[in-house]
């Protein structure tokens, strides 16, 4: 389903590098340690899960690791950039250019179709009305969802709209998926089905990474990694 032109030739370099990362939230209670000297690799190319129970820092990470937040201390390289030294617009244009997310809850906006839906990413890269169109079809196409391109996300199924956020975060063509709880809103069958989609994304290319507390959907990572009050633990 997915051509190999999105391959990416230069497969075991290292996407993602983390070396003592620390994250502090400020709160009314003082100080909260959440991520503690964390230390992590993923190679381009690799599907990793990053398991752990509520509260454990897995967001916190997932959205550092995103750029859409920063750590207290440590180095994070994304694809050889060290991400705390760029200014909020080169992080923007990384982001842009690197990584798709997928969030449990969808994240779609209710008031716009399938179709710009999945091409509002690429309205932020100041592409022209007519590309974004036939790129989000063309990617609807491939969810098998052409039929609704032209529905609002409440007029499908829940495995509907994650295939629609998944077709949204493929839409840069993205070289690292960045998933948390994908499948936490869904049923068993079609979490199934949106977790072997990763699978043959990650198949054409595409780095995962993708958080999840179900061991289930664990086992369709190459590498499991726990993560337990800010520190992996295996
Ligand atoms: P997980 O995704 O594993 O459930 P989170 O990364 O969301 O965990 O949260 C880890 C800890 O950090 C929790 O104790 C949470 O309450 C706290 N936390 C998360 N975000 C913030 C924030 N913006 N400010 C203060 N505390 C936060
Ligand atoms: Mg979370």
């Amino acid at each position: 389903m997915f051509s190999t032109t999105q391959l990416h030739s230069d497969s075991m370099t290292d996407l993602i590098l983390i070396r003592h990362l620390n994250k502090c939230y400020q709160t009314a209670a003082g100080s909260l340690l959440v991520l503690r000297e964390l230390t992590l690799t993923v190679q381009s190319g690799e599907f990793v899960a990053i398991m752990g129970s509520s509260g454990s820092g897995k967001s916190t990470l997932l959205n550092i690791l995103g750029c859409l937040d920063t750590q207290s201390s440590g180095d994070y390289l994304l694809d050889g950039q060290s991400v705390v030294a760029l200014d909020h617009n080169q992080r923007a244009q990384l982001r842009n250019r690197t990584i798709g997310f997928v969030f449990q809850g969808f994240q779609l906006l209710p008031r716009l179709n399938l179709i710009d839906n999945v091409g509002l990413p690429l309205v932020y890269a100041a592409v022209p009305r007519t590309e974004r169109r036939q790129r989000a079809k063309e990617l609807l196409a491939r969810m098998g969802l052409t039929q609704q391109e032209n529905r609002l996300p409440s007029h499908i199924s829940g495995g509907q709209q994650q295939r629609v956020a998944v077709a949204r975060a493929l839409v840069n063509q993205p070289r690292l998926i960045l998933a948390d709880e994908p499948t936490g809103n869904l049923d068993s069958r079609t979490s199934h089905e949106v977790m072997a989609l990763f699978q043959e994304l990650n198949q054409a290319g595409i780095t995962i990474l993708l958080v999840t507390h179900e061991p289930e959907m664990a086992h369709y990572a190459s590498r499991v990694i726990c993560l337990r009050d800010g520190v992996v633990v295996s």
